[in-house]
C-alpha cells in the first residue's frame, strides 16, 4: 500500500483568506509544503479516497493518482465533506448516451444516520447517485469490505458518530484515523501496526516553548484531542510509524516548525512525522 496526502490541513487551511499570521503569509508565499488544503488521503493499492474536503480537486489534480476505485467517508463535519461535487468528474459530458463511470462511495452506518440530517450530504449524493455518478454503499457497523486484495475495516473511535480504517493487505497494517480522537483509548486489536496516520491535536501549549497557546477553560479543549493527548494515543498504540496530519492553521506552527518537532521525536526515539501536502509514503 502507499498512502499520499492530498490535503493536510485541519477545519481551517493554509493559508486562512486574509490571515497575515506567520504560518499564512509563509504559506501564501511559498506554497506546497507549506500550504495545506482540507483533510484528504488516498489509499494506492485498494485504491480509495478518503474524505473530500471543499478544495479535493486541486489535491487531486496534483496527485499521482490514476483510478479511484471507492471513495469513503469517516464523519459528516464540513472540512471532510464539502468537495462531493468532485464526483461529477464521473458524469460523461460529451458522449450520448453517456458513459458515466460511478464510483462505489462507502458510508459507514452512522456516516450514512449523519448524512441524512447535517449539510445536506445524503440529498447531494442521492443527486450524484441519480446522475450516475456515484453508487452509494451503506455499511453496518463490523462490516468490512475488500478492494484489490486489501481489506478495509471502519470501526469507530470514542466520538462515536466518527470512523477510523483499518486496512489490511499482504500483511501490512495500516490505520487511517482522520480526525477527532478525543478520549479515545486505542483496542488491542490495533497492534502491529505498520503506519499509524493520526490528527495531530491541537496545540495547547507551544510545543517549543511550553507556553499556554489555549485558554485552559476554552470549550474546545473539552471536546477536541491535544497534541499531547496524541502522543499518549501514539504511545498506546505502538505503530512501527506514526504520521500526523489535519494540521490547523490556527495551532501557529509552520511546516518547518512542525519538521523540527518531527526531528525531536524522533530523537526521543518516537517514529513520529509530520504530514505535508503531496507526501508519498510507502507500507
Ligand atoms: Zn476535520
Ligand atoms: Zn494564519
Amino acid at each position: 500500500m502507499r498512502v499520499e496526502f492530498l490535503g493536510t490541513g485541519g477545519a481551517v487551511t493554509t493559508p486562512q483568506p486574509f490571515c497575515r499570521c506567520r504560518v499564512c503569509a509563509e504559506a501564501r508565499e511559498r506554497g506546497v509544503p507549506y500550504s495545506r488544503l482540507g483533510p484528504s488521503v488516498f489509499v494506492h493499492g485498494p485504491d480509495v479516497l478518503v474524505d473530500t474536503p471543499e478544495d479535493i480537486k486541486e489535491g487531486l489534480n496534483r496527485s499521482s493518482i490514476q483510478n479511484i476505485a471507492a471513495g469513503l467517508y469517516s464523519h459528516w463535519h464540513p472540512d471532510h465533506v464539502m468537495g462531493r461535487r468532485v464526483w461529477e468528474m464521473n458524469l460523461d459530458f460529451r458522449a450520448w448516451p453517456r458513459e458515466n463511470t460511478p464510483t462505489d462511495i462507502y458510508l459507514p452506518q452512522q456516516v450514512g444516520h449523519d448524512f441524512r440530517k447535517m449539510l445536506g450530504s445524503w440529498d447531494h449524493l442521492k443527486f450524484l447517485e441519480d446522475h450516475g455518478a456515484i453508487r452509494i454503499i451503506e455499511l453496518t457497523d463490523g462490516d468490512t469490505f475488500t478492494l484489490n486484495d486489501t481489506r478495509i475495516t471502519p470501526f469507530r473511535v470514542a466520538e462515536d458518530y466518527v470512523y477510523a480504517f483499518l486496512f489490511e493487505a499482504a500483511e501490512k497494517r495500516l490505520l487511517i484515523a482522520p480526525d477527532e480522537l478525543n478520549g479515545w483509548k486505542p483496542p488491542d486489536y490495533l497492534s502491529d501496526l505498520d503506519l499509524a496516520v493520526l490528527p495531530q491535536g491541537l496545540a495547547e501549549f507551544d510545543p517549543f516553548t511550553g507556553e499556554r497557546r489555549i485558554p485552559k477553560h476554552h470549550p474546545v479543549l473539552r471536546v477536541e484531542a491535544t497534541f499531547d493527548d496524541t502522543l499518549e494515543i501514539v504511545e498506546k498504540l505502538g505503530a512501527k510509524r506514526t504520521i500526523l496530519t489535519h494540521v490547523e492553521e490556527i495551532d501557529g506552527l509552520t511546516h518547518d516548525d512542525l519538521q523540527t518537532l518531527g526531528a525531536r521525536l524522533r530523537d526521543e526515539g518516537r517514529n513520529i512525522d509530520f504530514a505535508y501536502d503531496t507526501l508519498i509514503v510507502d507500507v
